[in-house]
């Protein structure tokens, strides 16, 4: 079924199997992926309907079978034998009463707070930076309570690291890539000359581009592990705190503050014995506890699974599910009755210290952990909770931020 906007045309598709409520998002999420022609798609709460918004200039039987083919492909592999996750609830303090519930964005903007340089690309001005100073010095308080070393990584992350890690096949969607002009007189003078952009992007012949050897980061932790990689740990146990740039390409999924390509994570790690990893990340987690009372979050700190790609999704997130190995900080977004992660506690059992032979001082690989905050997302759901105006704030936030 279809029917012609000016925008481009609705689809409807029917799932073959109906999809359950736990997967809704997940299932949405990645229909981001699937056709380049689709700018906006919606799987219905019931699951049994899914709507595209898609950019073509006519509707035709090719057209329909094309998506339907590819969307059904998708539920098939995600939805088919998926059970439904036993969620658990850590903390829950999403009902602490907040004063505001409107959408920041418009505001934000308004007031030259954010602004966007493209898709899932913003600016912050200087009351959003000066609460992300705010966030940021609780979570070096939570670095010196565990006497964490500080590190600074590059944006930048060799493919051929990634590669060890597995990164390719579970989150391949998300990847940016990063390349440079051939080292050719002739290329450079080319580009030089004729490098022009058109309302797709740089025109310029793909051959003109090296290969890629480096990627966007997108994550934190990974530079830890790979600085340790193929050695004993020394001292058999490492706490350790980095900021940094991190990537994710989430197509039409990037949305104002709450989606970024470009977004920044600051990181507490934990590399050591099983014991170690556990209970420094569920120290954290109480020591956050406290931190996010005195200001004011309504949250709830839950199971999660990472966002694995549409083959490794189900049997990943099942597992992540069975061995606890993730928890999300979600804050309420009260304009629209939702929560988004600001947070994560993450163990990694020992993948990281078998794939990149970390070990520990009796020969055994290393686990790891890492506990991991969202700067802008924090931000924006504070802003989303408590509104633009710093007299409504709680007042150790206040405080912090003007003095
Ligand atoms: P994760 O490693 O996926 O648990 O990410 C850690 C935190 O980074 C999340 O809880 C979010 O706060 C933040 N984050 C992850 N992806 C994005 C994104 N695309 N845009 C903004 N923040 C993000
Ligand atoms: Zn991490």
């Amino acid at each position: 079924m279809s029917d012609t906007t000016h925008a481009g045309l609705t689809i409807e598709i029917t799932p073959g199997v109906a999809i359950p409520a736990h997967l809704v998002g997940e299932v949405q999420s990645k229909l981001a992926y699937v056709d380049e022609r689709i700018r906006a798609a919606e799987v219905a709460p019931s699951g049994d309907r899914i709507t595209l918004q898609v950019q073509a200039e006519e509707d035709t039987p090719q057209l329909q079978a094309e998506l339907d083919e590819k969307v059904q492909r998708v539920i098939d592999t995600m939805v088919k034998g998926a059970f439904k996750p036993k969620i658990q609830v850590l903390e829950d303090h999403l009902q602490r009463p907040t004063p505001y519930n409107q959408d920041p964005m418009q505001e934000l903007v308004a007031r030259g707070e954010v602004s966007q340089e493209a898709t899932g690309m913003f600016s912050l001005g200087p009351l959003v930076t000066r609460l992300i100073d705010y966030f940021e010095d609780q979570f070096l308080g939570l670095a010196d309570a565990f006497d964490a070393n500080p590190y600074r990584f590059p944006t930048l992350i060799p493919a051929k690291y990634l590669e060890r890690v597995n990164y390719f096949s579970a989150f391949p969607h998300s990847l940016s890539f990063v390349t440079h002009l051939r080292e050719d007189l002739d290329v450079i003078d080319e580009f030089a000359q004729h490098a022009a952009c058109d309302q797709h992007g740089l025109n310029t012949p793909p051959d003109s581009f090296a290969q890629v050897q480096a990627l966007l980061s997108p994550a934190v932790c990974y530079h830890l592990y790979f600085s340790l990689a193929d050695q004993p740990l020394p001292n058999g146990r490492l706490a350790a705190t980095a900021v940094g740039s991190c990537f994710r390409y989430e197509a039409i999924n990037l949305a104002s503050l709450e989606r970024l390509w470009n977004f920044t994570m600051r990181e507490v790690i934990f590399v050591g014995p099983k014991d170690y990893v556990l209970k420094n990340r569920e120290n954290a987690r109480q020591h956050m506890s406290q931190v996010l009372e005195e200001t004011g979050l309504a949250y709830r700190v839950e199971s999660a699974n990472d966002p694995f790609f549409i083959g490794e999704f189900r049997k990943q997130a099942a597992f992540q599910s069975a061995f606890q190995l993730k928890f999300e900080i979600r804050a309420r977004l009260p304009f629209e009755d939702s929560t988004l992660a600001v947070g994560s506690y993450n163990y990694h059992q020992d993948f990281f210290g078998r794939h990149l032979n970390i070990s520990l001082p009796d020969g055994s690989p290393a686990h790891t952990g890492c506990v991991a905050f969202g700067l802008e997302r924090i931000a924006f759901a504070f802003l989303a909770q408590y509104g633009l105006d710093v007299r409504d704030w709680p007042a150790s936030v206040r405080e912090a931020v003007h003095g």
